[in-house]
């Protein structure tokens, strides 16, 4: 069977193939910590699934505008005005299927064979991939643990040429837990002032979950303003990933645009979700912060726990849920007669050894590093640390 060049190109997220390892274990009974998976472990707030099941019996149940329903456009716009201090008019808004769904489309939008497309690494997996799938080249920025993974604006403006289309990076970050502050992105908008054809493609998908409490955006500066495009969704601060519901706000031709796409591949999201997201976006806010709450208390546990495991040099992230520990010092060594050749090879150790699941870094581009997840219960990670502890040694 032939199947096309597309799927031969690209590959199955590393993410999802260590959670279905990790599950085919447990499924055998072996006690296994999974600490991959890229999701809130709380359950989604009862008002916002309060809100879905009335919009069941109300009768939402016909496709809805491709763009999503005119009152979740403009609740997006609220939440936009009353979080982040910006304006948009709901015809710049496009809710989607995740924000993934909406990453899609925006690349669809924007990408001409062959143009290129700056990723800072590490980042996550699935921008290469959308980039790759769209002929576009991604062109990857080392930011190291040094650089506490951001890029430099020394960094932009040695990659950026006359092929560049876009920049893409999420901020608080996955993998590694960086947020950009004001003066970090003003920096890097005074090299994008430079090159009036780059779009920002700015993934904020994990703002709620930001422990310095100072988000900021692009879409501040108003030289960047028309050109950067925010990815955001429901999916990590309302703890709603199964409902798979995400949005886009930029410039309302780039959104007419991604509306155009999205016409001729879902026809829009699902409506229960929207109606459940118009509640969650304008109802009460307090299950966002005590969620974020106990990540910063996880965080606080986990990191410095993790410092102490010999060989693995962890920075404190400053948002989203993830450790992104450096594991260079294992590469070259064998352990328990395995040679560790990579982060793959140390993760598959890891599995088997100390029955704890973490992503290779690999899958964010670099390839000494592991990522482990702290959206899980506390015993959980205590579980975790111990095994590791047993298995790896600590720090004297
Ligand atoms: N952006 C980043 C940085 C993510 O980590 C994820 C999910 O893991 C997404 C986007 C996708 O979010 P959604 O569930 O809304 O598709």
């Amino acid at each position: 069977m032939e199947l096309s060049h597309l799927v031969n190109s690209i590959e199955e997220p590393q993410t999802i193939m260590m959670a279905k390892l990790s599950r085919a274990m447990k499924a055998e009974g072996i006690p296994v910590v999974d600490l991959s998976l890229g999701e809130p472990d709380f359950a989604t707030p009862e008002h916002i699934k309060a809100a879905a099941k009335v919009a069941l019996d109300a009768g939402f149940t016909k496709y809805p505008p491709v763009a999503g329903y005119p009152e979740l456009r403009q609740a997006i716009c609220q939440k936009l005005e009353r979080d982040n201090k910006l304006q948009y008019e709901p015809n710049q808004i496009i809710v989607s299927t995740g924000a993934k769904q909406s990453l899609s489309n925006v690349f669809q939008a924007i990408i001409n064979p062959g143009d290129e497309v700056i990723i800072p690494t590490p980042f996550w997996v699935t921008y290469a991939t959308q980039v790759i799938m769209c002929g576009g080249k991604p062109v990857f920025i080392t930011c190291d643990a040094q650089q506490n993974y951001k890029l430099k604006p020394e960094q932009l403006k040695d990659h950026l040429t006359t092929k560049t289309k876009a920049i893409v990076y999420s901020s608080p970050c996955n993998p590694s837990g960086a947020v950009y502050s004001q003066s970090e992105l003003a920096a890097l908008k005074d090299v994008l002032v430079e090159y009036p054809a780059v779009f920002v493609v700015s993934d904020e998908i994990y703002e709620f979950i930001n422990f310095t409490d100072k988000h900021y955006s692009m879409a501040h500066f108003p030289e960047l303003k028309d050109r950067t495009i925010i990815i955001n969704g429901m999916s990590k601060g309302y703890a709603m990933t199964g409902w798979r519901l995400g949005y886009m706000a930029a410039h309302s031709s780039i959104a007419t645009a991604c509306e155009k796409i999205q016409s001729q591949t879902t026809s829009g999201a699902n409506t229960i979700a929207e109606r459940a997201a118009i509640e969650a976006l304008t109802g009460d806010q307090t299950t966002v912060g005590e969620m974020k709450t106990a990540y910063q208390e996880r965080r606080d546990y986990f990191i410095p726990a993790l410092q102490k495991i010999s060989g693995f040099q962890v920075n404190i992230p400053e948002g989203a849920f993830y450790a992104f520990v450096n594991i260079g010092a294992y590469i070259g060594k064998t352990l328990e007669g395995e040679l560790i050749q990579n982060s793959t090879d140390f993760a598959m150790y890891l599995l088997k050894h100390a029955k704890v699941t973490g992503i290779p870094g690999i899958a964010f581009g670099d390839d000494a590093s592991i990522r482990f997840s702290f959206a899980t219960s506390m015993e959980n990670l205590e579980q975790a640390i111990q095994n590791l502890s047993e298995k790896l040694g600590t720090k004297n």
